[in-house]
């Protein structure tokens, strides 16, 4: 798909990435060796003597040693193997040299005459036989003292031993001699003819063997042997001598001498202690002089492998034909320079399951001084794309870098890591500390998704991610393509909400999850879920004779609310009644259907369902058709009408029409009331405010002239189906003395009732400075007043009793005004952005054209009631001011609502300036508020007097 095909990464990579695409060779040309030469004195005495301490090391078995040459395809090896065949054709030249020994050997008249005279006897039947011999013939020589006079010279030759026989052969005589070696008894005993002149020559080929060579000398006088003398010789193994020196950083060499002339050519095996024998080498040892070879060694045919070398000597030995190991050289060791000369370098902390290590650059007093450190870190895959630079401080000559793998691709891989050190001298060491294996474990990003009553509800939670506002999500349905593609972007909770109303169609939607990094968008997540189309279902119950519910369940969360017409079949669809379901749980919707708004009709109800559908631009649409319900004729009630809260000695009863369960439903009342015969004080008193089935009708005897007498009350009700039916609620006794009041515009009615009404409340605390508000004090300011007025023997009528309730404005007038209270004062604090202004003001009404009266149009400019506000101001304005000692701010005129709409006469009295500190101070004092109180009585009872 178009929208999630992967944008391309880029990533600047730093200036030094193209030193370290080949980071060995960068590391190999800093890379810096010391070797310490072995002195010669120890490689002597050091040296092993034998063939045998080779053998002994079995690092190299001899079986072990051809099948490693018969497997290198080294140049060394091949030329070794080369020098082998030529030495065996020179051996062979040897032989052919003294063929005629073999010769010897080889002739059937001799070897008869060596059988006939040994005949398989052991040595020491020989010996025996010799000294009979020897005694027998007159020979001076004695067997076993060659030395005191010398019989046979035998010497020791590059391939064979030299015989000679010392004195004069007399005629008819041969001289033999037997020679054999120690090793294995006589198994290589041979017998050699000495030529004319007495030499006889041995070749090693046939004894292959190193040690004491023994040979016996024998006449053989006309077939008759006699045993001349009995002599040895040894045979010493080779015992070169080694040196081993450096010769530069990478090169060491080895000088080998003192190699005997039957050894005809050196080899030298080497490798080093790491790893076992992984860096086995051969090297063909060059021949310098007849006792002399030399062979160079380069490290880095050894993996540069620093530590511990061996050095191995094997010859190719003319006595044994053979390969032969010659000695296991001291060695040599190739330091690391760096060790010791630079800052120690490692890795800490490292564990395959960590997602953290730690590089530790490490000096010491007596390495150089490290003065930067670059740690480079990379992730083998992908090449060096999230390669990261770490430049730790140096402290104490030591710096130490966390790595997290967080900062590269964060994925299972190999981690390379690279040091490079700034020394004090400008000198720059590279050190591969290798690559290490981190297993991370996987997701690093989820998402999940889920349907709310307004959308999708779509989280991403990211371990990687720190600010997840750069989170965009992509949300499209499968319906008709990307049509509704829309995106959003997450807040810093990972959380948003596709809205239906912003998609379409139904099945599967797609949720691709990008973050923005460097102003492009990398792809994360991908997720689906699917929105089924409605599949509802309902249930019908009877609650009652009248009452049915419908519930309905399973409902989509992205239906925001259910409607369920209903009617009955009779008539059609005159009862058609859209009923709005009440949600009763987030899937669940329930509507209740009565019968008494259907005409009471019996029979079959016919019931849809519609819901409002996000996913349809919120449009209403239908869902199902329901069996619907049958109802059975239904006995029906009456409404009822009564009469209660009959007080006839204030004048005043309440009508109360109710509905009943099977009763038509109320629609609204009109009540008629009179106590005159000819009905001249009837009034209509009408209400459609039905409340849980009911209408309540205050009937006041003030609304009938004030008339005394028996009251017949008649009431009409008109149903819901639009009929009226009447009652006659009989005759019931009004007798109030209330001849009418100022608060319904009869001004020279005094009834001794006074309305107070204390400003604010409730959500309104009106001005408030230092800690005290206006409903507070209005509120203590009302109590003061009420207790002194109820003590002179005054009603006291009040908007509110507690300083929590809030009343409207208009509510206060109305209130008043059926009352029967004969003025009407409003008490408030005062303040200004004038902190320094102090006193009390009293206000009267001013009439506005702009602010037209709207309950009290026929007395809010009346001159009467003008007249008296003016008293009832001035009287109040003077005596607070005179108790309080207050400045005065004087009588004033406004439009306030409470003093426009009240019909009773009317004032407001601010008693104070909040804002103004010092006066704040004082009326918050119970004896200030006390003189205010005394006040405002004082000036009630002047108004009183005034119009008594
Ligand atoms: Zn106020």
């Amino acid at each position: 798909m178009m929208l999630f095909s992967k944008k391309k990464w880029t990533v600047i990579l730093p200036i030094a990435t193209s030193i370290l695409l080949y980071p060995s060779m960068v590391l190999a040309d800093d890379t810096i060796t010391q070797v310490e030469v072995p002195k010669v004195e120890e490689v002597v005495s050091n040296e092993p003597s034998t063939s045998q301490t080779i053998l002994e090391t079995s690092l190299v078995s001899p079986s072990d040693l051809n099948s490693s040459q018969e497997n290198k395809s080294s140049d060394e090896l091949s030329s070794s193997e080369k020098v082998s065949k030529e030495e065996a054709v020179s051996v062979e030249d040897t032989t052919s040299s003294v063929s005629d020994t073999e010769e010897v050997n080889a002739s059937k008249e001799e070897q008869e005459l060596i059988n006939n005279n040994s005949n398989g006897k052991n040595e020491e039947e020989i010996a025996n036989r010799d000294n009979e011999a020897t005694n027998a013939s007159g020979f001076r020589a004695k067997p076993g003292t060659a030395n005191a006079e010398v019989v046979t010279d035998v010497s020791e030759g590059t391939t064979g031993l030299r015989l000679q026989y010392q004195r004069e052969i007399p005629q008819q005589t041969s001289i033999l001699f037997a020679v054999w070696t120690d090793k294995n008894g006589q198994d290589d005993l041979k017998w050699y003819r000495a030529e004319t002149g007495g030499v006889a020559y041995v070749s090693y080929e046939n004894h292959k063997s190193y040690g004491l060579y023994h040979v016996h000398t024998y006449a053989n006088q006309s077939g008759r042997m006699i045993g001349l003398n009995a002599t040895t010789i040894t045979i010493k193994e080779p015992t070169p001598k080694v040196q081993i020196t450096k010769a530069d950083d990478n090169h060491y060499r080895i000088n080998v001498s003192d190699v005997p002339q039957t050894i005809k050519s050196i080899v030298v095996p080497i490798w080093s202690d790491k790893n076992g024998q992984d860096d086995l080498k051969w090297y063909q040892a060059k021949q310098l002089s007849p006792t002399q070879y030399e062979t160079l060694i380069n490290v880095k045919d050894h993996k540069n492998d620093f530590g511990f070398y061996h050095v191995h000597l094997y010859g190719y030995s003319e006595i044994t034909k053979s390969l032969i190991g010659l000695m296991a050289t001291p060695g040599f060791k190739h330091e690391n320079k760096q060790e010791e000369t630079y800052a120690k370098v490692s890795l800490q902390g490292y564990n395959k399951n960590n997602s953290t290590f730690s590089v530790v650059v490490d000096a010491s007093q007596s390495t150089k001084t490290p003065r930067y450190v670059r740690v480079a870190v990379w992730s083998e895959a992908k090449g060096q794309d999230d390669l990261k630079w770490y430049t730790p401080a140096i402290s104490n000559n030591k710096a130490t870098t966390q790595v997290d793998i967080a900062n590269h691709s964060n994925t299972s891989d190999f981690y390379i890591v690279h040091v490079y050190t700034d020394y004090s001298d400008g000198k720059t060491i590279g050190t591969d500390l290798g690559k290490h294996y981190i297993n991370r474990p996987q997701p690093a990003n989820k998402i999940s998704s889920k349907l709310t009553s307004q959308g999708i509800e779509i989280k991403l939670t990211s371990d990687s991610i720190k600010d997840l506002r750069q989170i965009r999500f992509a949300v499209w349905s499968d319906d008709k393509g990307q049509d509704d593609l829309k995106w959003y972007a997450a807040n810093s909770n990972g959380v948003a909400t596709a809205n239906y109303t912003n998609h379409k169609g139904y099945g599967t939607y797609h949720i691709h999850t990008y973050v923005t990094q460097s102003g492009q968008l990398k792809g994360l997540k991908a997720d689906k879920l699917t929105i089924s189309k409605p599949n509802i279902k309902v249930a019908i119950n009877k609650l009652s004779a009248t009452n049915y519910e419908v519930v309905v369940s399973d409902v989509p969360l992205y239906l925001s609310g259910i409607v369920t017409p209903v009617w009955s079949d009779n008539k059609g669809q005159d009862d058609l009644k859209w009923e709005k379901a009440a949600k009763i749980s987030s899937t669940s919707y329930k509507s209740i259907i009565d019968v008494r708004n259907h005409h009471f009709d019996s029979g079959h109800y016919s019931v849809h369902i519609y819901g409002y559908n996000q996913l349809e631009g919120n449009r209403l649409v239908g869902l199902s058709a329901s069996p619907g319900f049958n109802v059975k004729k239904v006995e029906q009630g009456k409404i009822t009408a009564v009469v209660t809260n009959h007080k006839p000695n204030e004048g005043t009863l309440d009508v109360l029409i109710s509905e009943t369960p099977t009763s038509p439903k109320i629609k609204s009342v009109r009540v008629a009331a009179w106590s005159e015969s000819k009905q001249e004080n009837l009034s209509w008193y009408v209400s459609d405010s039905v409340r849980n089935g009911s209408i309540v009708v205050h009937v006041n005897q003030a609304n009938h002239q004030h008339k005394k007498g028996n009251y017949t009350v008649h009431a009409y009700v008109t149903n819901t189906d639009g009929q009226e039916i009447g009652f006659n609620l009989g005759n019931h006794m009004l007798n109030s003395n209330i001849k009418g009041s100022a608060s319904q515009g009869n001004y020279d009615v005094i009834n001794r009732v006074v309305y107070l009404d204390a400003g604010h409340g409730g959500r309104d605390p009106g001005a408030a400075y230092f800690g005290h508000s206006e409903k507070e004090l209005t509120t203590i300011m009302q109590n003061l007043v009420r207790q002194r007025l109820e003590k002179e023997g005054y009603k006291v009528v009040t908007t509110r009793e507690s300083e929590d309730v809030y009343v409207d404005l208009l509510d206060r007038s109305k209130k008043s005004n059926a009352s029967n209270s004969d003025l009407f004062l409003s008490m408030h604090f005062n303040a200004s952005v004038n902190s320094s202004i102090s006193g009390i003001e009293t206000y009267m009404y001013k009439y506005y054209q702009e602010y037209p009266s709207r309950i009290n149009k026929t007395y809010h400019n009346n001159p009467e009631r003008l007249a008296r506000s003016q008293v009832l101001a001035n009287a109040i304005q003077s005596e607070t001011v005179k108790r309080t000692g207050a400045p005065d701010r004087g009588v004033r005129r406004e439009t306030f609502a409470v003093l426009r709409e009240t019909t009773a006469p009317a004032v407001l009295v601010e008693l104070g300036y909040l804002s103004n500190r010092s006066e704040n101070n004082k009326v918050i004092q119970p004896s200030y508020q006390a003189k205010l109180a005394d006040g405002i009585v004082a000036g009630i009872k002047k108004y009183y007097r005034t119009y008594q």
